[in-house]
C-alpha cells in the first residue's frame, strides 16, 4: 500500500513537472570566462554584491584577480567566507545578515557545491524572512523572487550551478536535507576550467563521481525525460573519458573543462529527473559524520546498483554503451554488470575506498529512517527499499 502511495505521488510530480516553468541558467563557459563576471554585473547595473566563498577559495589566485576586477568596475563587494563543507543553517543566517547589513543587490557564489548551496540558502531566506531554514525544507516552499544569483563552481561535481536544490545541514539534529524550488536555479553559471586546476586529486575524483551518480540516478529513475536521458548519457560519456585524466593531471585544461560540462549536464538531468537511494543514504552520512558528499556517493553507488539487479539492467546497459565499455555481443545483463564493475575500477584507480569509516552500529536505525524518508515518496527510484534492505546496505558499507 505504501509503495502504491509513493508511485502515485511520483506520478503527480511527473505530470506537474511538465507544467512548471523550467529554465537553465545563462551559461558562460570557457578558459578565463570568469573575467566576464564584472562586465556582466555592470551590464545588469548591479553595484553591491555579497561574494560568498570559503576560506580555501579566498586564498587562491583567481579569487584575488576577481576582486581586483570587481573593484576596477566600481562594484562594491562584501566577502562572506564562513561557508564550511556541508553548509549549515548558521552559515546561511550569518550570510543573510551580511547581505542585509551591507545592502547587497545580488549574490555571487564562488566555490564548490557547499558555497553555492549556502548562497542559495541565503537567497531563500532573503525572499522568505519569516520562515526558518527548516521550514523551507522540501518542495516549492519559496515561490518568490530571490536576489539574482551568479554561481561559479570551483569543483566539477555537484551541478548546483544548474539545480533547484540547496542541500543544508542542521548541526543540532545532524540532519541534511534539500530545499528545492525553481527560484533557486541560478541566474548565471560561469564554468571556467582555470579555476579548477588547483583542485586536489581526491576532491577531483570524488566530486567527479558525484556528477556520475547524478547522471546515473537520473537515468535509472522512473521520471526521466528525453532531455534528461540525453544529458545523462552525455555526462556519462564525458566522465568515463575525462575524469581519470583530470585526476591524474590536474592541469589538463581540456579534461577540467569537460568535467565541468559533465557536472553541469548531470545537474540539469537530476534536477528534473531526481536522484535516488544513493543520494538519500549519502545525505545521512554527510549530516551525521560530515563524510564528503562525493566520496559517500562514489562508495555507495555500486552497492545500490547491484541491489537493484534486473530492474536496472536495461538502463545500465545503455549507460555502458554510452561509456564505451560494452560490445555488441554482450547481453543487457552483462553490460549492466560491466558498468558497475567499471565504476568500481574507476574508484579503485582513483584511490576511492570500497567502504566508509565511522558508521556506528547504534546510529543505523536513525540513518535508515532518515534515508527512507528522504527517498520516499519523492524519488522515483527503481526499487522502494524497505527498512531491512536499507539496513543491509549500511551494514555492508561499514569498514
Ligand atoms: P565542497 O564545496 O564542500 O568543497 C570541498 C572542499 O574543496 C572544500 O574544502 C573547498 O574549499 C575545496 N575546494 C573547492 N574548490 C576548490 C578549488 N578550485 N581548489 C582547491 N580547493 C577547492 O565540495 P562539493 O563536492 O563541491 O560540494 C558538496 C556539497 O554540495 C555537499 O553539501 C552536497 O550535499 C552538495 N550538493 C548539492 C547539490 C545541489 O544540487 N545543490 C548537488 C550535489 C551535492
Amino acid at each position: 500500500m505504501y509503495k502504491l502511495y509513493c508511485r502515485l505521488y511520483q506520478l503527480v510530480f511527473r505530470i506537474a513537472m511538465y507544467l512548471l516553468p523550467w529554465r537553465e541558467p545563462k551559461l558562460i563557459q570557457g578558459k578565463n570566462s570568469l573575467s566576464q563576471l564584472p562586465v556582466l554585473l555592470e551590464a545588469e547595473q548591479i553595484k553591491h554584491i555579497l561574494l560568498v566563498t570559503d576560506q580555501t577559495i579566498k586564498h587562491l589566485d583567481f579569487f584575488n584577480k576577481l576582486t581586483e576586477a570587481l573593484a576596477s568596475k566600481h562594484i562594491q563587494f562584501f566577502i562572506f567566507d564562513e561557508v564550511i563543507p556541508n553548509p549549515t543553517i548558521e552559515n546561511i543566517e550569518a550570510g543573510r545578515r551580511a547581505f542585509l547589513d551591507k545592502k547587497c543587490h545580488a549574490i555571487v557564489a564562488i566555490g564548490g557545491g557547499s558555497v553555492i548551496d549556502c548562497a542559495k540558502g541565503i537567497a531563500a531566506r532573503i525572499a522568505k524572512p519569516n520562515k526558518t531554514v527548516p521550514e523551507l525544507k522540501g518542495q516549492l516552499k519559496i515561490r518568490k523572487e530571490v536576489p539574482k544569483l551568479f554561481a561559479i563552481p570551483t569543483t566539477a561535481g555537484t551541478g548546483s550551478e544548474a539545480t533547484v536544490a540547496a542541500v543544508i545541514s542542521n548541526s543540532e539534529t545532524l540532519e541534511k536535507y534539500p530545499i528545492n524550488d525553481l527560484v533557486l536555479i541560478p541566474y548565471v553559471a560561469i564554468l571556467d576550467p582555470i579555476i579548477t586546476i588547483k583542485l586536489p586529486p581526491m576532491i577531483t575524483s570524488t566530486t567527479g563521481m558525484d556528477a556520475l551518480t547524478h547522471a546515473v540516478e537520473a537515468y535509472i529513475g522512473k521520471s526521466n525525460t528525453p532531455l534528461t536521458r540525453q544529458y545523462s548519457l552525455e555526462a556519462v560519456r564525458i566522465i568515463f573519458s575525462y575524469l581519470e585524466e583530470a585526476y591524474k593531471d590536474g592541469k589538463n585544461i581540456e579534461a577540467r573543462a569537460k568535467m565541468q560540462l559533465a557536472a553541469y549536464k548531470a545537474g540539469v538531468a537530476f534536477t528534473r529527473a531526481y536522484v535516488g537511494n544513493i543520494h538519500a543514504i549519502a545525505h545521512t552520512l554527510g549530516g551525521y559524520y560530515q563524510i564528503p558528499h562525493g566520496l559517500a556517493n562514489a562508495v555507495i553507488m555500486p552497492y545500490i546498483l547491484r541491489f537493484y539487479g534486473n530492474k536496472v539492467y536495461k538502463a545500465l546497459a545503455e549507460l555502458a554503451d554510452a561509456a564505451g565499455i560494452a560490445s555488441e555481443e554482450m547481453t543487457e545483463q552483462h553490460k549492466a554488470e560491466a558498468f558497475i564493475e567499471a565504476i568500481e575500477k574507476m574508484n579503485k584507480n582513483m584511490n576511492i575506498p570500497t567502504k566508509l569509516d565511522g558508521i556506528r552500529l547504534e546510529d543505523i536505525p536513525t540513518l535508515v529512517k532518515r534515508a527512507r524518508s528522504e527517498a520516499n515518496p519523492l524519488y522515483p527510484v527503481p526499487i522502494i527499499m524497505n527498512e531491512e534492505e536499507m539496513t543491509s546496505i549500511y551494514l555492508a558499507l561499514r569498514s
